[in-house]
């Protein structure tokens, strides 16, 4: 798919499935084993427009049109001052 990295400019990709975090209006979706092509050098990763659209259609039925899922995740969120305060 890629011939060129964009951010390192090495030629070589490996396909791999990973995890995707969709993020869009502070709403989240995880998807798992989602292809991609991952830069060998820099480890950048790119994912085709067919992999992203229904990942990002799946997203609008969850969060906009009460679609249920089987799993979700409890994610602790702190401000960085938080995290200086507790280190
Ligand atoms: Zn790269």
């Amino acid at each position: 798919m890629e011939t060129l990295c964009h951010f390192c400019g090495n030629q070589n990709f490996t396909e791999r499935h990973v995890q995707y975090v969709y993020r869009r209006d502070g709403h989240f979706l995880i998807v798992n084993e989602v292809p991609c092509e991952q830069c060998d050098y820099c480890g950048e990763q790119y994912f085709q427009a067919k992999v992203l659209k229904p990942i990002e259609i799946e997203f609008e039925s969850i969060h906009y049109r009460g679609k249920k899922v089987a799993r979700e995740l409890r994610i602790p969120v702190e401000q960085f001052q938080e995290v200086l305060a507790t280190a």
